[in-house]
């Protein structure tokens, strides 16, 4: 989608510290960090939220990629939390499937 900006990301036209990239998933620290380290984990093909994912294959790359970008930083210990904001009330504000994962401070529960 042209004016998408992780779509702009996912295809290099704004320079990006990314910190893992395949065909499907791309890694990159989230311009606002809520925490010591905060990634985002995106498709590169353009999905607009979780709810519109139409293969399961999606949810596969997306998390699988995560732990495992999670785990070869050492943030398995102490722990990390993964988002995925959905929709408005959901806190999205940008619209194409991101996974938030987050480490480096301790995390309440319930989330705000
Ligand atoms: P949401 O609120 O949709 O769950 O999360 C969107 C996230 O994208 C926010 O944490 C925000 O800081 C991040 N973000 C928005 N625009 C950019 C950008 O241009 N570059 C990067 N690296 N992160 C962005
Ligand atoms: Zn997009």
């Amino acid at each position: 989608m042209s004016d998408c900006i992780f779509c702009k990301i996912a295809k290099g036209e704004i320079p990006t510290d990314f910190v893992y990239q395949d065909e499907s998933v791309m890694v990159f620290k989230d311009i606002n960090p809520q925490a010591p380290t905060h990634l985002l984990v995106i498709p590169k093909r353009h999905i607009v939220s979780a709810a519109e994912v139409d293969d399961l294959s999606v949810w596969a790359n997306l998390m699988g990629r995560a732990v495992e970008v999670a785990k070869r930083l050492n943030l398995d210990t102490p722990g990390f939390r993964m988002v995925i904001n959905t929709g408005e009330q959901g806190g999205q504000t940008v619209s194409h499937l991101h996974l938030h994962l987050l480490s480096g401070r301790h995390f309440g529960w319930p989330p705000g």
